[in-house]
């Protein structure tokens, strides 16, 4: 198979899980995790109309995101969707449009400083560690709902990172756990959803995106909401 019929397939997936959800296609984002692929491969994928890349490390994306960029007429939308490190943040805003993986006050403050002292705003999303997998990066939030004291922590943090004035807060992201059936991941994001729907009314802010679905889960995240989905495998084939 090659990319532009993967992409069409996606594409296709992504329409049917929007008409089962009664939403309109265009809500939902196509961001194309790039990550280890080279950038003939991205090229491609913008030739077929891609227009979101995401990458998860700082030196491949300081490799490839220019190359790429110098390749094109119109230079595509790059997510950072992996774990930083607070002392690489600077590296991050001159790469990427949109930050997923906001996982820690000292990160938040970190890139907001930064933004401030460029005299920009960066558009982030907060990492959000809703299954409680001990492997993930993200602000705790398993069992939110009933646990006063995690509801209690995240809130607090959650109106430290909303004052950051270089920071724009648009949503939440997360990776659901690797499950055999796709079905099962479904609360997880509904778990997110309703996290965010909650976010919003007690803080009176809008979070209108919810960065949530891979290749194996993204037609449940769209049936649950999900405004970005990231698909790597299922357009670029498999990582070595
Ligand atoms: C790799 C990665 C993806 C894409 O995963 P696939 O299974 O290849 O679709 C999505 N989100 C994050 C955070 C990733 O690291």
């Amino acid at each position: 198979m090659s990319i532009v019929d993967n992409i069409a397939r996606v594409q296709d997936t992504i329409a049917t899980a929007c008409a089962r959800a009664n939403r309109d296609p265009s809500t939902v984002t196509l961001v194309a995790v790039s990550k280890t692929k080279p950038i003939e491969m991205v090229c491609e994928a913008v030739a077929a109309g891609v227009q979101h890349f995401g990458e998860n490390r700082v030196e491949e994306s300081q490799q490839k995101i220019p190359l790429v960029n110098q390749q094109l007429e119109h230079k595509p939308t790059w997510h950072m969707i992996g774990h930083i490190q607070s002392r690489k943040a600077k590296l991050i805003p001159p790469l990427f449009d949109v930050i997923h993986s906001i996982d820690s006050l000292k990160l938040a403050r970190k890139l907001s400083q930064l933004a401030v002292e460029d005299g920009q705003r960066l558009d982030v999303l907060l990492e959000i560690n809703i299954s409680g997998e001990e492997a993930k990066y993200g602000f705790e939030a398993s069992g939110w709902k009933m646990q006063a004291e995690i509801k209690d922590s995240l809130w607090k943090t959650v109106g430290e990172l909303l004052v950051l004035p270089g920071l724009n807060i648009c949503g939440l992201m997360t990776m659901a756990p690797y499950l055999a059936k796709a079905e099962a991941t479904r609360p997880v994001f509904a778990d997110l959803a309703e996290l965010a729907d909650t976010l919003s009314t007690a803080f009176a802010v809008e979070l209108p995106h919810l960065s949530m679905g891979m290749t194996n889960d993204y037609p449940v995240a769209i049936e649950e909401g999900a405004t970005i989905v990231r698909v790597g495998r299922a357009i670029f084939g498999e990582r070595d």
